[in-house]
């Protein structure tokens, strides 16, 4: 029985086995490791901030998290009474 079977992880995205320490923690999933290994999700996270939606929801995410911590209520649903000049 070798140890590295249970300490390795196989990517989907660059079809590699990596030991554990190449892929980022994650409470939310059930081994408690990220699906895709460090390089990999680094690249997506890249890949997908360049989108023009990744990007808006980032700043999105970013500007709510400034906001939970300054005790602001942040709402962006759209008003139509704004939207009347
Ligand atoms: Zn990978």
């Amino acid at each position: 029985m070798n140890n590295a079977e249970v300490s390795a992880k196989r990517c989907p995205r660059c079809d590699t086995t990596k030991p554990l320490f190449q892929f980022h923690k994650s409470k939310a999933k059930r081994d408690g490791y990220n699906v895709l290994c460090k390089i990999c999700s680094n690249t997506a996270a890249a890949e997908w901030r360049n989108q023009p939606y990744g990007r808006a929801r980032q700043m999105f995410t970013t500007a709510r998290k400034r906001a939970a911590e300054k005790g602001i209520d942040f709402d962006l649903t759209p008003r139509m009474d704004t939207a009347q000049t």
